[in-house]
């Protein structure tokens, strides 16, 4: 696809791989879609892509709600003409070890990360099947195949997203014209630790973690636009990208 004044929706665009991936498609000449709830950043970022000679359009919402997933297909719509490309990115890792039942944030990871997802796909899927042409972008995870302390709730909820764009794929592709990529990254230089209270956790995070050098939101930036830049008789199913120094 050439991404040049195409639509794509990026949600989780406040932050991090959104943020980051919206300025690099933005410059690639693709009109930006930004969701996620803190407006105030959306607002700032759309600026700058604006600063730059870019197209950007910020619609606030929860992933976790499919009403607000309608006004966000619409407005993009609306706004653009097209849905080209969603990009089910916002996620979060509050990781716990299980025996603390940190139960509600168990269901604010399924909830935000597969059923985020999965009301994603539902709400664009319409226009892309009548245009015969699209491509659906999730962002799972290292987690999809790597327990790591703290995470038998998130790896499980990455692992969904990685077997469900497989799933989606050998139903969309062939016959739709719609390209499905599961990107799944190592660590990423970004705030998503953040969601963690889990304290007996964080203090072993840091033996986990270790000396990595992590990537920055850029690289993984870079792999999407890889991913939407090949030729249609190619499906880059998957990248899985580590940093060099992480096991
Ligand atoms: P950030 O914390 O920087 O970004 C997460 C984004 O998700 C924010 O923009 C946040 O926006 C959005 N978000 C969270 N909950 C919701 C919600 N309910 N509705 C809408 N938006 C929401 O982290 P990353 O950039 O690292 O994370 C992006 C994705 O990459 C996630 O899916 C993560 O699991 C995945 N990933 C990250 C890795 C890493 O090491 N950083 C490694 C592998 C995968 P807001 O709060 O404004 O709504």
């Amino acid at each position: 696809m050439n991404i040049k004044n195409k639509t794509v929706i990026i949600t989780g665009a406040s932050s991090g791989i959104g943020e980051a991936t919206a300025l690099k498609l933005s410059k690639e000449g693709a009109n930006v879609v930004l969701a996620a709830r803190r407006e105030d950043r959306l607002r700032k970022l759309k600026s700058k892509i604006e600063k730059e000679g870019g197209n950007a359009l910020v619609v606030t919402g929860d992933v976790t709600n499919k009403n607000d997933w309608q006004h966000l297909q619409k407005e993009a719509r609306d706004t653009f003409g097209s849905i080209d490309v969603l990009i089910n990115n916002a996620g979060l890792m509050p990781l716990s070890y299980v025996k603390n039942l940190h139960t509600d944030e168990w269901d604010t990871m399924v909830d935000v990360n597969i059923k985020g997802v999965l009301n994603g796909v539902s709400a664009v899927l319409p226009t892309m099947m009548e245009q015969k042409e699209g491509h659906i972008i999730n962002i799972s995870s290292v987690a999809a195949y790597k327990y790591f302390p703290g995470g038998a709730i998130y790896c499980a909820t990455k692992s969904a997203v990685k077997m469900f764009s497989e799933g989606l794929r050998q139903e969309l592709a062939p016959t739709y014209g719609i390209n499905v990529t599961s990107i799944e990254p190592g660590a990423v230089d970004t705030e998503l630790t953040e969601t963690i209270t889990d304290k007996e956790l964080m203090k072993d995070m840091q033996d986990v973690m270790g000396d990595v050098e992590p990537l920055a939101p850029n690289d993984i930036a870079d792999a999407i636009f890889y991913a939407l830049s090949q030729p249609g008789r190619t499906n880059v199913n998957d990248v899985y990208i580590m940093p060099t120094t992480q096991k």
